[in-house]
């Protein structure tokens, strides 16, 4: 079955019902409701889910701790390990690893910013997918992600780091949201 030309969805801040191309909110670009004039995309649709469903939170909650739960580290050697750790405690990265885990299962992506520091070092900064416009070309089979919030601040695809989840067979790059399932079923 062919997925409908169009779709409607509730704004996720003003509820307002909106026919939505389905050109648009799959490709990830963000709308503005024409009634309370604020911008979403899919990822804030599946982020109202999460907020508002309390099965829904539940669903994304237990999985995302099942995975957390098996987390551990692997290195080669001591110095390695030792290197990865120091690298985890620079970036709060326990934090931000939940938050990835979290995002892939809700989201089905989630996106990190890297950069240099004066020092050198590697520093890494969580980017929310549900506040930022998300831009994608592909160059054969590759998907190159380039992301800007809301308030335009732009992330260049060469410092974007995206983890995805599920099963997505024509472009695995962009993952499956664990609501993908019912999405439809829930917003027609
Ligand atoms: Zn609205």
């Amino acid at each position: 079955m062919s997925p409908p030309s169009s779709t409607t969805v509730c704004c996720p801040y003003c509820t307002a019902k909106l026919d939505v191309s389905k050109n648009t909110l799959p490709e990830y670009v963000s709308t503005r409701c024409p009634h309370c004039k604020k911008q979403f995309n899919v990822f804030t649709l599946y982020r109202w889910l999460y907020e508002q469903i309390p099965l829904a939170k539940i669903i994304a909650d237990r999985d995302a701790d099942t995975l957390f739960k098996h987390f551990r580290i692997e290195a080669s050697n001591e110095e390695e390990k030792e290197a990865i750790i120091n690298f985890f405690n620079m970036n709060d990265f326990k934090n931000i690893f939940k938050r990835i885990v979290l995002d892939c299962i809700i989201y089905g992506i989630s996106f990190l910013e890297w950069k240099k520091d004066e020092n050198n070092n590697i520093r890494v900064l969580y980017i929310n997918p549900a506040d930022t416009n998300v831009r994608i070309s592909r160059q054969h089979f590759d998907i190159i992600f380039s992301l800007e919030t809301y308030d335009n601040i732009e992330f260049s695809s060469e410092n974007i780091i995206h983890f995805s989840l599920g099963i997505n067979l024509t472009y695995p790059d962009l993952g499956s949201s664990i609501y993908g399932y019912w999405f439809h079923k829930w917003y027609r």
